[in-house]
């Protein structure tokens, strides 16, 4: 049997160090025989990208700014150039102003708001605009979200409202891609200490409470949101668009803790 993603190219974006949910997804894909371009945001993070790229072969390591349209352009400008043809890309990227994910959502500025929908929700569309005319032989796109899109979780603010609208994105680009053979889905992955998380408030708490509540009683690992990336990037995964798939040792599932469970 040929490998599970043998044949396929991919652009992994949002990988800052080996501890990154990207990386977990990208070492899945190339574990099975997937090709893989990586971008990096900025010169700091190429230090730690290009040796994580290099570990798994990849041929394409680039600089990429998702505000900056032509750094955008130049991406997939080169991907052509290199591959003449996209078949999956992996949407790893979001950030917001730390001072403004503690305290209340209504304290959110107005130019945080823009920036955290910006790079955290607008990105996708705007790097799915651009993968879309190169995945001829139909694609995969996944993006990241939390739970904090669909309920209120502390200190997670403007960060839930740009995860919701980014999952609606989800919808709307898989409706408008479909034709073309095109998924896009989202993981919603469960709290994991990554540089990102280290800006949310109290994140070690929020980590705590979903290890104590979750029905696994633990927290999901990069691997396992690599695995679950693999199903939704590969063909196992051909049947899926649209969707939020939850990747958080079942805590979405939960509505409240037996107190007897909750004590143990
Ligand atoms: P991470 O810090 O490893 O990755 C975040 C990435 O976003 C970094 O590589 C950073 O360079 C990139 N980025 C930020 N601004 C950018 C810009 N302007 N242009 C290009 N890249 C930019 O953290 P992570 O936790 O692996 O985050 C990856 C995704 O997973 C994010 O969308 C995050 O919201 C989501 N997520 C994280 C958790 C968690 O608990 N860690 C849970 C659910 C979803």
């Amino acid at each position: 049997n040929a490998p599970l993603m043998q044949g396929k190219k991919g652009l992994v974006m949002g990988v800052a160090n080996d501890r990154s949910i990207a990386w977990g997804i990208a070492k899945a894909a190339a574990d099975h025989g997937a090709t893989l371009g990586f971008t990096y945001q900025g010169d700091a993070l190429e230090k730690r990208v290009r040796p994580l790229a290099e570990s798994v072969n990849a041929p394409l390591v680039l600089s990429c700014d998702v505000t900056n349209a032509d750094s955008m352009d130049a991406v997939f400008a080169e991907v052509e150039k290199t591959w003449g043809k996209l078949d999956f890309l992996v949407h790893a990227i979001a950030f917001s102003d730390k001072d403004e994910l503690k305290g209340q959502y209504l304290d959110t500025s107005r130019d945080n708001f823009l920036r955290t929908m910006d790079i955290s929700c607008y990105s996708l569309t705007a790097l799915t605009q651009r993968a879309a005319p190169l995945m001829n032989d139909g694609g995969s796109i996944v993006t990241l979200t939390y739970y904090g899109a669909e309920r209120v979780m502390p200190h997670y603010n403007v960060m839930g409202v740009a995860k919701a609208a980014l999952e609606a994105s989800v919808r709307y680009l898989a409706v408008d891609l479909g034709n073309r053979g095109i998924r896009v889905n989202a993981i919603s992955a469960g709290p994991i200490k990554t540089l990102a998380a280290s800006g949310i408030g109290d994140f070690r708490y929020i980590l705590k409470w979903n290890e104590l509540n979750s029905p696994l009683k633990r927290n999901v690992t990069i691997d396992e949101v690599g695995g679950a990336g693999l199903y939704l990037l590969s063909d196992l995964g051909s049947g899926v668009t649209g969707e939020v798939h939850h990747v958080d040792c079942g805590y979405h599932t939960v509505g409240m803790v037996a107190v007897d469970a909750a004590d143990e």
